[in-house]
């Protein structure tokens, strides 16, 4: 972890979750009402079907709600889509932009990414700017290439320590059981937090850098004591309320170390 930075523990339920899910938010929500949570932040992101009802389950827990998408626009035409300004207004707080399932399924670019973001904040939203290489990239040795041209692409002008978050999923590494080794995601840590200060000056010294990328309660704890992790962002191991809450409860010796 970073000093300094509020560690934030996100899901990521992907399209996964109906109402007889709710439980599991349900459980989430109180679970997370430990003393732990005046030192770090979680967040829920389900489908947005389950978005508003999510949210007022949250009401009395320090679990945010938040979106896997947005729109780059405010409103029109624009079919099945769903606007930053409508995830405001089921109070949600946070919106994931460029995950590499958008990036991939939908060929979203760069530019893309970086509109959804300039949206997210127009609506007062924190985005979740996602970044990582494929297979192919890492089997090239393009990784640190990557997230440069990532990063400086997709992150907006605007974004600053409280409105940006960075989330870095390799590729390979997403729901595949294979996670970088310890010394790759320092390495790439580091460079996004060199390359966050380039593009932001000192406050990008602040912004939060999450490891994404089959985080699961036995690796989580290894994967936040590293530098510059702030956090995870969870995708399949978000689903059952235990294995979050576990994933949550594994930052106690970092923050307490970092204190
Ligand atoms: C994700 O897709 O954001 C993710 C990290 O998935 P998983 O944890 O299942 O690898």
């Amino acid at each position: 972890m970073t000093p300094d930075i509020r560690p934030l523990i996100a899901g990521n339920w992907k399209m996964n979750g109906t109402r007889a899910e709710l439980d599991q938010i349900k459980a989430i929500a109180d679970g997370v009402k430990t003393p732990l949570s005046q030192q770090v932040d979680t967040l829920l992101c389900p489908p947005i079907t389950l978005l508003y009802v999510a949210t007022a389950l949250c009401d009395d827990s320090p679990l945010l709600v938040g979106a896997q998408d947005c729109h780059h626009k405010v409103c029109g035409a624009h079919t099945g889509d769903i606007s930053a300004e409508m995830i405001a207004d089921c109070f949600g707080t946070h919106v994931i932009v460029g995950h590499s399932e958008r990036r991939g399924d939908h060929a979203e670019t760069d530019h893309l990414v970086r509109a959804k973001a300039e949206a997210a904040h127009a609506a007062d939203l924190v985005a979740i700017v996602c970044v990582g290489e494929t297979l192919d990239e890492r089997d090239a040795y393009q990784t640190l290439d990557v997230l440069k041209r990532q990063i400086f692409n997709s992150v907006p002008a605007d974004a600053n320590a409280q409105n940006t978050v960075i989330a870095y999923e390799p590729v390979w590494a997403i729901g595949t059981g294979l996670t970088p080794t310890r010394g790759d995601i320092e390495v790439a840590h580091a460079f996004m937090r060199a390359e966050l200060v380039e593009l932001m000056g000192r406050e990008g010294a602040g912004v939060r850098i999450l490891y994404g990328g089959s985080v699961k309660p036995a690796n989580a704890s290894e994967i936040l004591g590293i530098d510059n992790v702030d956090g995870v962002l969870v995708g399949g191991a978000s689903l059952k309320a235990e294995d979050f809450l576990a994933i949550y409860a594994a930052c106690e010796p970092h923050v307490v170390k970092a204190a």
